[in-house]
């Protein structure tokens, strides 16, 4: 669990419309990677993100947490993507769980 998870997201007065693009930004405290609680608003009303497999901002705004805009992706695919997206050692750790997880 990372420690956006530990954040409460029921707090309209931290959430931001954006008209031009659809994002709802959380405006609250982010964890050192600038998420938000991504992850359980996806799961939430969603479902849950497979073993090995990561939430990519599809709008390519990481505070968003419009679940629209988020997709269900490997690591792979998400570095592929990402804009500054980089192919660390830690992002080498979870593909191999992804890989890990079809035995
Ligand atoms: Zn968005």
């Amino acid at each position: 669990m990372d420690s956006s998870e530990a954040i409460p997201v029921r707090e309209p007065d931290k959430l931001k419309f954006n008209l031009n693009t659809g994002c709802i930004i959380y405006t609250g405290i982010l964890n050192n990677s600038g998420y938000g609680p991504h992850v359980r608003v996806y799961q939430h009303f969603v479902g849950l993100v497979p073993l090995g497999y990561e939430l990519d901002h599809i709008c390519r705004r990481r505070a968003c947490i419009n679940f629209n805009h988020l997709e269900v992706v490997t690591p792979l695919v998400n570095c592929h993507r990402g804009k500054g997206y980089k192919c660390t050692p830690e992002w080498w750790e979870r593909v191999k769980i992804l890989y890990a997880s079809i035995y």
